[in-house]
């Protein structure tokens, strides 16, 4: 777990997220105006995106249905 700083991709103002230490997607949800982004850490840094705006493989609600439903079949 690190804390890093980053940009809300809804109202753009600077936020300090605790991101895990692996490559997994994470929710975080900005003080500032109290959306919720996803934040994917990167070779290169960390990636944020709105909820709306994320691809499946980066969102972590999606991630875990997807596992899901493998595991089950
Ligand atoms: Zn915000």
């Amino acid at each position: 777990m690190s804390t890093m700083n980053v940009t809300c991709p809804s109202c753009q103002a600077e936020t300090a997220i605790n991101q895990a230490d692996d490559y997994a997607p994470q929710f975080h949800v900005c003080p500032l105006c109290g959306k919720k982004f996803i934040a994917e850490r990167r070779a290169e840094g960390v990636a944020v995106m709105r909820v709306k705006d994320a691809p499946c493989m980066s969102n972590p609600d999606c991630r875990e249905i997807e596992t899901s439903s493998t595991c089950e079949q």
